[in-house]
This record gives structure tokens, sequence and C-alpha cells, in this order.
């Protein structure tokens, strides 16, 4: 992937429209996981070191292109200013005079916050008049917003139609961590994919049997696929009206010379909830009243095999019902011993997507990944094999640079 990023950019001096990721969880006003208030700040450190003017655009839940007070990002400079280690002004708007004024108050390294973008109905529209407002402010636009780059909205594509773009640190991050896991991976590669359902991931299912040597399944997906082969699964999760899906699946992938992995065992319940009384049972052999709410040891030894074998390994969704203990079994013992390969060096580790980060940040290993990425949908997105519009724009602008 070719695109210029803060290595290669000129932004001594200059005004940096910087789009970053702030949509944080915030409970009884507090801000719960300032995850992606971190990731962003090598960025800012390196555009502040560099005596950059640096100008912060980021949305806030969903206004819906109106101004109300519940979507104000002005509680957050206080929290951005202790993770930053940085002082960080507002702006009450993020366009015209305020936004003008507050810029013009800045000088070389200092940050400005500028209110939600989402306040303007502009911006999801991606309207070429609301992008021209904002590249009115800066000279450079540097996008730091993966997770926001399934959107082809202002902030995220029109602007890098408008101004010289680069990615910032953690954007160059993600697309050099997903292309080594996809477009140019060493192979063998392993694809884990747990969770509930196939409905929600039958596009990243559907790609990842074209592009991989090996699709393990678990969760509640392996169900609907165990079920489709004629296995009886007992009461287990399973989408039975999406059984023709996973045998075409099945069917592709075994086109494409991909493997698919279902369980050999399970962990099966009759109640589902925390340390349920519970049994370990071969495939097959559920009895109608239990439900698999985890891998057995025979399936964790078995796919721990295939991945001795692999080079690249990339993983969505837990294997279990990660929530409740000790059904987060599976999971964390996968989870350990890609974070041992990936350390001893044989194996490139991915990892996101929705509920991935919690499960293996329960496994207690999530910073032994390779990488793991804090982006939901568009990590989703980009395993289906869709063009991201906010990348797309990067690249193309960065060939016409
Ligand atoms: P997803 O967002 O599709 O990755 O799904 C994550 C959810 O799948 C988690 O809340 C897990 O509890 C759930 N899950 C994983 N395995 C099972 C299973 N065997 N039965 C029911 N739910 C499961």
């Amino acid at each position: 992937m070719n695109f210029q990023t803060l290595d290669t950019i000129d932004v001594s001096g200059k005004t940096i429209l910087l789009r970053a990721d702030l949509n944080v969880p915030v409970k009884d006003g507090n801000v719960t996981d300032t995850t992606r208030i971190d990731r962003v700040k090598p960025t800012i450190d390196m555009l502040a070191q560099k005596g950059a003017k640096i100008v912060v655009m980021a949305h806030f839940g969903r206004p819906k292109g109106e101004a109300k007070a519940e979507f104000s990002l002005s509680f957050l400079p206080p929290v951005l200013e202790k993770q930053w280690g940085k002082p960080v002004a507002f702006a009450s708007d993020c366009i015209g005079d305020p936004a003008q004024q507050a810029i013009s108050d800045l000088k070389d390294g200092d940050i400005l916050l500028l209110e939600n973008v989402r306040f303007h109905g502009g911006e999801e529209k991606n309207d070429p008049a609301f992008a021209k407002d904002l590249a009115a402010l800066g000279d450079v636009f540097v996008n730091d917003a993966f997770s926001a780059a399934h959107r082809a909205h202002a902030s995220t594509e029109g602007l890098a139609h408008l101004l010289p773009c680069a990615a910032g640190r953690l954007m160059e991050a993600e697309l050099n961590a997903l292309a080594s896991a996809l477009e140019n991976p060493q192979k063998p590669v392993a694809a884990i994919v747990g969770g509930a359902k196939i409905s929600t991931k039958l596009g990243v299912l559907d790609n990842l049997v074209r592009k991989t040597d090996y699709l393990v399944l678990g969760g509640g997906m392996a169900n609907t696929f165990m079920h489709a082969r004629g296995i009886n699964i007992g009461n287990s999760l399973c989408e039975k009206d999406m059984a023709e899906d996973a045998n075409k699946i099945a069917k592709t992938a075994e086109e494409n010379g991909c493997k698919i992995i279902l369980p050999v065992d399970q962990i099966a319940v009759r109640e589902f909830k925390e340390n349920a009384p519970h049994e370990t049972v071969k495939a097959g052999n559920m009895k109608e009243d239990q439900e698999g709410v985890d891998v057995g040891p025979e399936t964790i030894t078995a796919i721990k095999d295939i991945l001795q074998g692999c080079k690249t390994v990339l993983w969505n969704g837990p294997l279990g019902v990660f929530e409740m203990k000790p059904f987060d079994t599976g999971t964390n013992e996968i989870a350990k011993a890609v974070a041992e390969l990936t350390k001893s060096d044989t194996l490139v580790s991915i990892a996101g997507g929705g509920d991935t980060v919690a499960a293996l940040e329960n496994a207690g290993i999530a910073k032994d990944f390779t990488y793991i990425s804090t982006a939901g949908g568009a990590f989703l997105e980009w395993l289906e094999g869709k063009t991201l519009p906010g990348v797309a724009a990067l690249i193309e602008r960065s060939k016409a640079a």
C-alpha cells in the first residue's frame, strides 16, 4: 500500500487538520476507556515535536447533523490533556469564526480540539461545501482515524481531496498490520473466527476462505456449520436458516484450498450462566437439553497444532462465551498459544473487531500479539475485502502527490 506518512510530508510550522477517533465510551460523565485517546498520542507527539499547530477533528455519538449538548466534545479536553500530557484548547464549532479564531490563537506545537464534526449535516453527507469549510482551516490533512475510514464522510474522505494528506501514526500502523495479514502475508495463514452468528460475518467468511489456508471456526457460528453438515448440536445457539450459506462458504473454501476446522468437542451446559455445571461432549453427542458454550480440550489441542505450522494468524471473535467463567478457557488457551508463538517470532498475529479486543484482554496477553486493531466496523469491512473510502482517498492522493 502506498500512502504518505508523517515521515514523507512536511508538517513543520503548518496547521494540521488531524482526524482522530475520539468516540470514547462514557459513563456518568467519565471516560471509561482511554484506549482510543492513547493510540493517537504518537501522532500528537510527532506533530508537536515538529512544531505543527495541531487542530483535532472528531465525532462523538450520533447527533445527526444538529448541535445537541449531550454530544458536545467540550468535556474532553481535560481528559486529552491528562493522556497526552499537553494543554488542549477547545473551539465551540468545527468551522467558521469560532474555529478560525481559536486556530489564530495557536502557537507552534499547540493543540486545539474542534467541536463534534457531526453537528453539521454536511459531515455524514460528505458535502463538498462543508469539506471546503474544514479545508479552509488548515494546510495539511492527517488522517489517524482508521476506525472511521469505512465511512465516506467529509472529515474522513472529502477533505483528502482538498488538501495535501498523510496517514497518522495509528492509521499507518493499522494499514501496515492489515497488509501483512491479508495482502502479502507469510504463508500458511490461519484465520480464527468466532462470535455468536454467521449472519453478521458472511462477507468476512467468504473473503477469508479465498485468502487463507485454514479457517478455524469457534463460538456460536461453528454450530451453524456443524448443523449444516448434519452434526447434532443439541440446544446450542445456531442459525438454522443459514445452513445453505454455511455450505456455500464450505464449497468456496474447498475450491480455494482453504481447510475449515470445526470443533471436535465442546463444553456443554444445561444452564446458560457463569460457573454452570458443565461437561466435555464430543461433536455430534450433544443431548437435546445441552448447549455448547466453549470449544473442548481436544479442539484446543487441534487448533494449537495448526497454529504451530502457520506463519500468520488473523483473529476475529471469541471461541466461546468468554464473558462467563470458565467458558473463556478455549479463547484464553488459544490466545496464550498465539501470544507465545508471536513472542518466539514464528507467527505474525493480527486481531480485531467487536468483542475480540475485550476477549483477548481478558486472556491477559493482548500486548503480546503483533497487532490488535481497536477498529470495529472498519476492521470487519476490511476483512470482507471491501475498499475503505478513507483509506482509498489517502492512497489515491498519494499517487497524485
Ligand atoms: P461477535 O460480536 O459476533 O464476535 O460475538 C461475540 C459474542 O459471541 C460474545 O458475546 C460471546 O459470548 C458469544 N458467543 C461465543 N461463543 C458462543 C456460543 N457457543 N454460544 C453462544 N454465544 C457465544
